[in-house]
């Protein structure tokens, strides 16, 4: 190889910025990050490669696959359906297009639920649209005694949920049910979670590109958002055991409606939840005995 070939051949780092640039020049706001993981995963190099090594010159194979990956990034992919994975509470998770990528604030929902349920008991878990299965799964690898049911009416969501049980080896504690809700279970459980679609038509006419692409079923929550709730509270009452608990999350501004549907089916909930943003954004509370 020529001096001057070598000086213009791509290294990790010149790959790193080249990436960047492209994902600022598309609108990709955490680009420096997102640009970081491709190249991890298109290179197939660890961060500590990048960091000990940064010189070393990238393959024409690591070259191409990193470009394919940024290019789908750039095209407003969301990074965690071009991984495969997300990171959620301690664990991580296998995603798909089936599946909504979970969110930070959704680990407030994993801690509410821990709050409601004794270490020390063989408690029975519910999550209704249960999606890729973060929280229930989270809950369980932190009660080891506890059992859960996840529902989804998406059966590619629960393919992805079945793997993530089986990766974290939850499967024995972990059923997963193909169900609209709680149509068609008639268990009584100590506490029932969900994050359910809660955005509302309005909102769901200017989603973001990568929003987009996540499914509209794990997002929608009719015109004013709230649909999925009406849906949920209804079937909590006869879900509950004596002296069980109900937790989910809503949307920005809806914990006031949420309340009150819970209310209106004769539940208790306590003063919602706010995230570290301040936001309202978990229900919950205890079935009246
Ligand atoms: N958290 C998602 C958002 O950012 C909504 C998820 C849901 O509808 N449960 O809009």
């Amino acid at each position: 190889m020529s001096d001057r070939e070598s000086a213009s051949a791509p290294t990790l780092v010149s790959l790193w910025t080249g990436v960047r640039k492209r994902l600022e020049a598309a609108g990709v706001d955490t680009p420096v990050l997102d640009a970081r993981l491709l190249l991890e995963a298109g290179a197939g190099v660890a961060r500590l490669d990048i960091v000990t090594d940064p010189r070393r010159p990238a393959t024409l194979e690591q070259i191409d696959a990193v470009d394919a990956l940024a290019a789908r990034r750039a095209a407003r992919e969301p990074l965690a359906y071009i991984l495969g994975r997300k990171a959620f509470w301690k664990l991580e998770f296998k995603v798909s297009p089936a599946t909504l990528i979970p969110r930070p604030e959704t680990e407030l929902l994993v801690e509410l639920a821990l709050e409601l349920l004794e270490p020390a008991r063989n408690a029975r878990v519910l999550d209704l649209g249960v999606g890729a299965g973060a929280i229930l799964l989270s809950v369980l690898s932190e009660r080891p005694l506890a059992r859960g049911v996840g529902v989804d009416k998406s059966a590619a969501a629960l393919e992805v949920a079945r793997a993530n049980a089986a990766a974290l080896n939850l499967s024995e504690r972990a059923e997963f049910r193909f169900g609209d809700w709680a149509e068609g279970i008639d268990a009584r459980f100590d506490l029932v979670l969900s994050n359910p679609p809660y955005v509302s038509e309005p909102e769901m006419a200017v989603l973001g590109p990568e929003l987009l692409r996540e499914p509209r079923l794990a997002l929608d929550g009719g015109a004013d958002g709230l649909d999925a709730y009406r849906a949920i509270f209804r079937a909590i009452p006869r879900l509950l055991a004596a002296g069980g608990s109900f937790a989910v999350e809503v949307g920005r501004g809806q914990a006031g409606d949420v309340v009150r549907l819970a209310e209106a089916v004769g539940l208790a909930p306590a003063p919602p939840r706010p995230d570290l943003a301040g936001i309202p954004r978990v229900v919950f509370g205890r079935a009246h005995t």
